[in-house]
């Protein structure tokens, strides 16, 4: 069933149309600028792909079906170089404590901030991304959505939510709930794609995570990611853009989506397996993310 919602940032109901994706219209709210997905699928509905596929999916690897990943668990050496650099800049404001993942699918980096120190958590909608955490790596994962957990008051030092915010139906009561759950001060750290990118501009219904349609249905800009932050108590502390570390095989195979010439890509692509080069890691920034620092703010305002 399909359902039709108002801004989630405004409350208006007054848009305009930005791209007609598979049947799914993307909206921009006249009022604040915040894009979604109108009419949209239930929540019930949205949460039906996170399964074992989703984590390993043919159809993104033959660019047919936007959604998922690759195949996620092969990827664990990249993802956790990855989240060792984030976890670095996490650091940087809160040195430990008690850290929440929201969505943590197979639990990669709770496992690296539990060898940190961390006293760690997370939550998950996908039953396959849970019992794997919990099976394969020890942790205590919770099945289900942050909301319907009802975890203590002021109970965590750091919150994570990585590649999440756009996939949540309500993502205002999402943020408030994970003000309610940090201790005053406590830091928030948001990775979602960034609407506002140049990527973003120039290919506007090509953008792969635009054509996510089946489980985006929000897309934020920085402004209207700081203007949702700030509705729901935290003080913005930085923004910067959101790298991931690939093997340049895989990546290359991957650029074909982002160019308009696919074959010059699949050329190029060639290449680096003849020369070998497609086990060769890199880190890759197209600044096509986000990644959002925020803290928690008390009653009397942020310290
Ligand atoms: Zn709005």
């Amino acid at each position: 069933m399909l359902e039709r919602v108002n801004c989630n940032l405004c409350g208006a109901d007054n848009t305009a149309l930005v791209a007609d994706v598979d049947g799914f219209h993307i909206v921009r709210c006249r009022n604040c600028g915040l894009l979604y997905v109108n009419p949209r699928w239930q929540e019930d509905v949205l949460r039906e792909i996170y399964t074992e596929t989703y984590y390993d999916h043919d159809g993104i690897r033959n660019g047919l079906e936007f959604f998922g990943y690759d195949n996620y668990v092969a990827d664990e050496d990249n993802i956790k170089i990855t989240f060792e650099r984030r976890l670095k800049t996490i650091e940087r404001y809160v040195s430990n404590g008690r850290l929440l993942d929201i969505g943590c699918a197979t639990g990669f980096f709770l496992a690296l901030a539990r060898s940190k120190g961390w006293d760690v958590l997370g939550t998950e909608v996908s039953q396959f991304g849970a019992q794997y955490a919990r099976e394969k790596l020890g942790l205590d994962v919770c099945l289900g959505t942050l909301r319907g957990l009802g975890l203590a008051d002021e109970a965590f030092d750091v919150v994570t939510m990585w590649d999440v915010i756009e996939h949540v139906t309500d993502p205002m009561a999402e943020l408030r709930e994970i003000h309610r759950i940090l201790r005053d001060g406590g830091l928030l750290s948001i990775i979602t794609p960034d609407a506002g990118s140049l990527v973003a501009r120039l290919l506007g219904k090509r953008w792969e995570e635009f054509r996510r349609v089946r489980e985006h249905v929000y897309f934020f800009s920085r402004r209207t990611m700081a203007e949702m932050l700030r509705q729901a108590g935290f003080d913005v502390l930085k923004f910067e853009s959101a790298g991931k570390a690939f093997y340049l095989g895989p990546a290359m195979e991957r650029l074909k989506y982002y160019t308009w010439d696919g074959a010059v890509t699949s050329a190029v692509t060639q290449w680096v397996y003849k020369l070998g080069l497609s086990n060769k890691r890199i880190y890759v920034n197209p600044l096509t993310k986000m990644t959002v620092y925020a803290r928690r703010c008390g009653p009397d305002g942020c310290r």
